[in-house]
């Protein structure tokens, strides 16, 4: 089937996937959801695909996946922070959907059988209840700064006299003076992933995520095109050991082709439209105790 015929019809929770759900419930692996930036699109944060991504640096406008690069930070760091601060605007002022809700529900039911990683940077995972332990924020949060010399890994949080900011505000000397690490004085970063640079443990928890996956019943992935390295391997681990895979997204994606190929099931919806029934047929086969 081409993938366009298979999204021909509109997702429903039909027989096919409640037993999925019902098998995935019924095991005792991990159930583990990994989300991009489409479950926080209906929060009114865009993706990185829509043209609001673009950044004017003087006459030059910049994709993001060229701001968020180590190489951008280091020619142009007050650019950068700019991005950072204005983005950061964005996400806080926006509020989790029922998206974001539903995996929430999902952790309350399976507890410590649950497992959410996130590439969101947006922290809405977070605001909206799911618990810091078992929310793997695998690309950092837009909420923390770091010593950009790496005299440690410690995360500050953006210091709050730094308020909103809109696209055309500057950075002040005096904001950027807060901007600077309070353990040795040299200027931080935002603490997030860049697309040229590596994942690791310590601050990213890429191998708790790798382990979470090795372990997986389920794999239900949300809202994401598979342009990063990490979530990519997740799905493959997954595929390997036969677990299924149900992608949710509003366009097909390296994921709903993984889906389809190893007998999951690629649901073309919304987030936030789709995630509240698959996780209350998901609660509903949870054996009685
Ligand atoms: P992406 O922007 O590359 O892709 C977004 C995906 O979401 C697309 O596949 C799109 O079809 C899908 N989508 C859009 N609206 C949807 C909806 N309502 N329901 C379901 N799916 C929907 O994002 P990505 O794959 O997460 O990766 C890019 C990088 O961008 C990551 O590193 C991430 O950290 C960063 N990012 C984060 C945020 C955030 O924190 N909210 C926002 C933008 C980018
Ligand atoms: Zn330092």
């Amino acid at each position: 089937m081409r993938p366009r015929d298979c999204y021909a019809r509109p997702a429903v929770i039909d027989d096919d996937v409640r037993a999925t759900l019902e098998s995935a419930a019924r095991g005792e692996g991990t159930l583990l959801a990994l989300t991009g930036a489409g479950i926080s699109a209906e929060s009114g944060i865009p993706t990185f695909r829509g043209k609001e991504g673009y950044w004017t640096v003087g006459s030059r406008e910049y994709h993001p996946q060229q701001m968020a690069t180590h190489a951008a930070f280091t020619r142009m760091p007050r650019e950068v922070w700019r991005w950072y601060l204005y983005r950061r605007t964005v996400c806080n002022a926006a509020q989790p959907n029922a998206g974001h809700r539903a995996l929430v529900e999902a952790d309350h039911t399976f507890t410590d059988r649950f497992v959410l990683v996130t590439q969101n940077v947006d922290g809405l995972h977070l605001r909206a209840g799911s618990p810091p332990a078992r929310t793997l924020q695998i690309h950092g949060n837009i909420d923390f700064m770091r010593c950009a010399d790496e005299c440690s890994i410690t995360l500050y949080p953006v210091p709050p006299e730094i308020g909103p900011k809109t696209r055309d505000d500057d950075l002040s000397d005096d904001e950027l003076a807060l901007l600077r690490c309070p353990s040795c004085g040299k200027p931080t970063r935002p603490h997030v992933l860049w697309f040229d640079e590596s994942y690791d443990e310590e601050l990213f928890r890429a191998a708790s995520a790798l382990h979470a996956a090795a372990d997986a019943e389920l794999l239900l992935v949300v809202g994401t095109a598979g342009a990063t390295n990490l979530p990519l391997q997740i799905a493959a681990v997954v595929a390997r050991a036969g677990r299924p895979i149900i992608d949710v997204n509003v366009e097909d994606n390296p994921f709903a082709q993984a889906a389809r190929e190893y007998g999951g099931h690629a649901l073309r919806g919304s987030a936030a439209q789709l995630l509240p029934k698959l996780v209350a047929a998901l609660a509903a086969a949870r054996p009685a105790c």
